[in-house]
Formats: structure tokens, C-alpha cells, sequence
């Protein structure tokens, strides 16, 4: 019976679309989580909303489960098959629909990669905020199911502040379009914010409509070392106490900096133990005094050096530092494990003494960056050696538990823009009360009653 439905799928959009054969379909049963593979019937390359449609309706018939993919550049797994059946893959939905200038919004195919669009409306003197560091790899469609955030998050917010309407299918093949062209709208329950972050578990998005800005007219960007994230961490309260909202506020701590030296365009200051990236945007008059007063307020923390990018390219290079850290983590680790929380801004410098405590007292290196402005910190164990050894694997567990206790404790989240995913289904009940995740298990049921659509996710 279900090999009909492949063949069918095959007979419809043709067998190139219906990937079987195990070295084409490999890429499909993995993502950027260090999750493993999963392995899956087959992945479908849909190319229109009717495909969608047909697929997962073809789906429902037949039981079977459906894991939506857009670029698989996911951290938490979200885009893993883990009850196997069919990897619907947007990759091929790459258009960008419309560009109005007049009413600032975009309309694109979930497939369209995030930085693709960035340029495009750019071009146009206009402006799309969210930025995830994997901007040139990751999709638009995983941006919404993530509800992905950025550096510019700080002064501009997630995607979830830029999504006006959707185009999505139900699991059985049903087309629901919510939302609005217009930049306010409250008719009826807002259907746009639950799909946003719902990690494919509610619906296929086929089409999202994007508020833009107009690009502002300069950006400054300035780079800070202290000689220990504590300092960096009182850097963030005096820029934001001195009354200055930069675009970008971004962490490195010591290992991470110790990691990207010479790997990186960027030449961090000899001890230095800190940096923060420091990114204002706005009319050129008034960037140099705003710029002045985020160095003051630096200095007044005990920064030990200030760089200001004077021209495109330096920028560029500051930023792919950043953008660096992770990808080298992870090429120089055997294993690197990611958190992803957030804190109140004010408890950064709690929480980072709080991870060095943990770091030590279970012997696991670990290297911090993130979005200091928005207090998410990306916290990375780092381990050089396989699974398998025991007492190195509890220490392991122990540090994620303690990282999650300890953000838990000084009232933040566990997860601030990489979603649940897989990986941290254990922790959700930590953070929510059974009432709640009740409530969310009906919300689903309401989109979704067979539980097909990437089932087995966020929710132990
Ligand atoms: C180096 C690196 C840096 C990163 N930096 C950031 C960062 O700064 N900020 C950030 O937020 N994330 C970051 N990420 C994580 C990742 O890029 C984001 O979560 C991104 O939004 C995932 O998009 P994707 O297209 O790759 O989605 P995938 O990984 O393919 O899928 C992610 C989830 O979205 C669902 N999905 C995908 N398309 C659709 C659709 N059309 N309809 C419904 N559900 C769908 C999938 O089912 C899955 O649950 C980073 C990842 C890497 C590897």
C-alpha cells in the first residue's frame, strides 16, 4: 500500500522529484543538529502550493508522517524524519513574488533563502531586519517555523515582527490563508503568530507575506575587547542606560575569541578575555555622537581596546568574525553541543559566572556568544571525544541540566531562537506547567488530529 503512494507521488511530479535511491535522499535525513540521521521513505522536492496540497493530502489517506524541510540548516532537529514516512522539502519554492515599495512588504515562497531576500529588497533601498548568522544558508519558510531572530533582534525584533500573512496547507491537503497585506489587522484570532515558531508541527507555509523597512540611511559598527566577560556584560547595561539602542549587540567570550584567532579575518588584541560587537544604524549626523557615547559607556566598563570599522570592508570582516564562531567550534570539536537560552539582560553577568562554575565543576570546556542585547547566549559544550564513555556522558548531561537550571532560576527561557526541536523536548516541562502543555497538545490536535505532521517534535 505505501509504496502506491510513491509511485503515485512519482507518476504526479515526476520521479526526479521523488527521491528513494539512499545516496540522493542521504542530505534529506540530517540537519545542522549533530542529531544523526533518521532515515525516511523518501523526500519530495515540491515545486507549487498545489503539490503541497497533493502531498499531503496523499499523506493523510495513507497514515503516513510528514516532515516539512526548507535549507536543514536547523540546530534542535526540527527538520529530522524521526517517524520516518516523507521529508517534504520547499527547496525548490525560490521566488520571490513581489517587492512593493509603496506599501513596504515583500511576498515570497517559503524556499527563498533568507540572505537572497536581505539583497534583493536591499537593492531596492529597503530593509528586511531579521538576520540569522546562517542568513546565506537557511530558508525563509524554516525562518517563520523557527520564528528566527538575529543581531539585529535587539533594535528591530525576531521574524515573528515581520510576518503581515501566510499561505499554508493543513496535513489532509487543506489551503488556509491567514493574516494581511495591511501593517495592522486584528479580525479573528491571530492564526499568523501561532504558526510562526510552531516548527513545522501545525501547517506547510507555501507563501509569506514580509513586512519590510526602508534601509536606514548609515550603519556604524564598532568592536570592543575587555578583558573578561563580566566586563563586556556591564558594557551592555551602561550602552543600554546611556540611553542608546544599537541594532546590534553582540558577545564573544574568551574561548570563543581563542577559537577564532587566526581563523578569522578579525585579529583580537593579545588577552583579550571579551568582546562586544557594537552596531548602530540611523541619519549619518547623529551616528558619530550615538557611537561616542556606546565607547564611553565601554570604557566606563573597563574595555582595554576600541575599534571603529572605518569603511564597508572592515564591517564585513568584523561580521564574519561573528558569523565564524560557530562553524569553527564545531570544526575543531569532535562534538559541540549547543544551548541556546536567554536570560533578563540583567542577569548575563550572573549567568555567565554561573556556566564557568558548571564548566569546571563537570571539566567540559565550553565558549559563549550571543546576542547580549536580547541576553540569548549561545553557550557551546565543547568534547573531543565520541559517545560511549559513561562518566564523561553523565558529566555531560549534568552541565546541560545545570545550564538549563541555572537560566531557569534567573527567569529566562530555554530557548531563544533555535527552537525545541529534539533537543530539548526533556527541558519543556521543566519550563511549563502541565495546564499549559495541555493547552498546546489541543492547539495541535486542532491543526493536526492524526499527529502526521512532524510528529515527535518539541513536546516529549
Ligand atoms: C551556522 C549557523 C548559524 C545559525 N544562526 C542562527 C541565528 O543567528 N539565529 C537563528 O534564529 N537561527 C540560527 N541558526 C539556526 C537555523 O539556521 C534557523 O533555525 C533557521 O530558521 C532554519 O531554517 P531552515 O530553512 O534551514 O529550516 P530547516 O532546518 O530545514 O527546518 C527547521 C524547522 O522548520 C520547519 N520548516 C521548514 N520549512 C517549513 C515550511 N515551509 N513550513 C512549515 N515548517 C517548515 C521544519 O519542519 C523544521 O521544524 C543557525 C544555524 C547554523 C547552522
Amino acid at each position: 500500500m505505501t509504496l502506491d503512494v510513491y509511485q503515485l507521488l512519482g507518476r504526479e511530479l515526476g520521479p526526479s522529484r521523488v527521491i528513494r535511491d539512499e545516496e540522493r535522499l542521504e542530505r534529506f535525513l540530517i540537519d545542522e543538529s549533530g542529531l544523526g540521521r533518521y532515515p525516511a521513505e523518501c523526500a519530495v522536492l515540491v515545486e507549487s502550493r498545489a503539490e503541497v496540497e497533493l502531498v499531503l493530502r496523499l499523506a493523510r489517506e495513507h497514515r503516513l508522517p510528514v516532515t516539512p524541510r526548507g535549507a536543514g540548516s536547523g540546530m534542535t532537529g526540527g527538520a529530522l524524519p524521526v517517524r520516518g514516512g516523507i521529508v517534504l522539502s520547499t527547496e525548490r519554492m525560490t521566488a520571490i513574488r513581489e517587492i512593493d515599495e509603496d506599501d513596504l512588504l515583500a511576498v515570497v515562497e517559503p524556499g527563498v533563502i533568507t540572505g537572497d531576500l536581505i539583497a534583493a529588497v536591499e537593492a531596492r533601498g529597503l530593509f528586511y531586519p531579521p538576520d540569522p548568522a546562517s542568513l546565506a544558508s537557511c530558508s525563509l519558510g524554516g525562518n517563520v517555523a523557527e520564528n528566527a531572530g538575529g543581531p539585529r533582534a535587539f533594535r528591530y525584533g525576531v521574524t515573528r515582527e515581520y510576518v503581515l500573512g501566510l499561505e499554508t496547507v493543513l496535513m489532509g491537503g487543506e489551503t488556509v490563508r491567514m493574516g494581511r497585506r495591511t501593517p495592522k489587522g486584528v479580525t479573528g484570532y491571530d492564526t499568523v503568530a501561532a504558526i510562526v515558531g510552531s516548527e513545522g508541527t501545525f501547517a506547510v507555509a507555501t507563501e509569506i507575506t514580509l513586512k519590510l523597512l526602508p534601509k536606514p540611511p548609515a550603519v556604524a559598527t564598532l568592536l570592543a575587547a575587555f578583558p573578561d566577560a563580566l566586563a563586556a556584560g556591564r558594557a551592555v547595561g551602561g550602552i543600554i542606560k546611556a540611553g542608546e539602542r544599537p541594532r546590534a549587540l553582540e558577545l564573544l567570550d574568551r574561548a570563543t575569541i581563542d577559537h577564532l584567532r587566526g581563523r578569522a579575518p578579525y585579529r583580537f588584541p593579545e588577552g583579550a578575555g571579551a568582546a562586544l560587537i557594537v552596531e548602530l544604524d540611523g541619519a549619518p549626523e547623529g551616528l558619530e555622537a550615538q557611537l561616542l557615547r556606546c565607547a564611553a559607556a565601554c570604557e566606563a566598563a573597563g574595555a582595554c581596546e576600541l575599534l571603529v570599522a572605518s569603511d564597508e570592508q572592515q564591517r564585513r570582516d568584523l561580521w564574519e568574525t561573528r558569523r565564524r564562531a560557530n562553524p569553527t567550534l564545531k570544526m575543531l570539536h569532535r562534538r559541540k553541543i549547543p544551548e541556546d537560552v536567554v536570560v533578563p539582560r540583567s542577569a548575563i553577568p550572573e549567568m555567565l559566572r554561573r556556566v564557568d562554575a558548571i564548566a569546571a565543576a563537570e571539566r567540559v570546556q565550553c565558549a559563549t556568544y550571543g546576542h547580549a542585547g536580547d541576553g540569548n547566549l549561545h553557550i557551546n559544550l565543547l568534547v573531543d571525544d565520541e559517545p560511549g564513555d559513561v562518566a564523561r556522558d553523565q558529566a555531560i548531561e549534568r552541565a546541560k541540566d545545570g545550564i538549563i537550571r541555572a537560566t531557569l532560576d534567573l527567569r529566562g527561557t530555554l530557548a531563544g531562537e533555535h527552537g525545541v526541536g529534539l533537543l530539548k523536548q526533556k527541558y519543556v516541562p521543566w519550563e511549563q506547567a502541565p495546564p499549559l502543555l495541555a493547552l498546546q497538545r489541543r492547539m495541535k490536535r486542532a491543526f493536526d488530529p492524526d499527529d502526521l505532521l512532524n510528529p515527535g517534535k518539541i513536546f516529549p
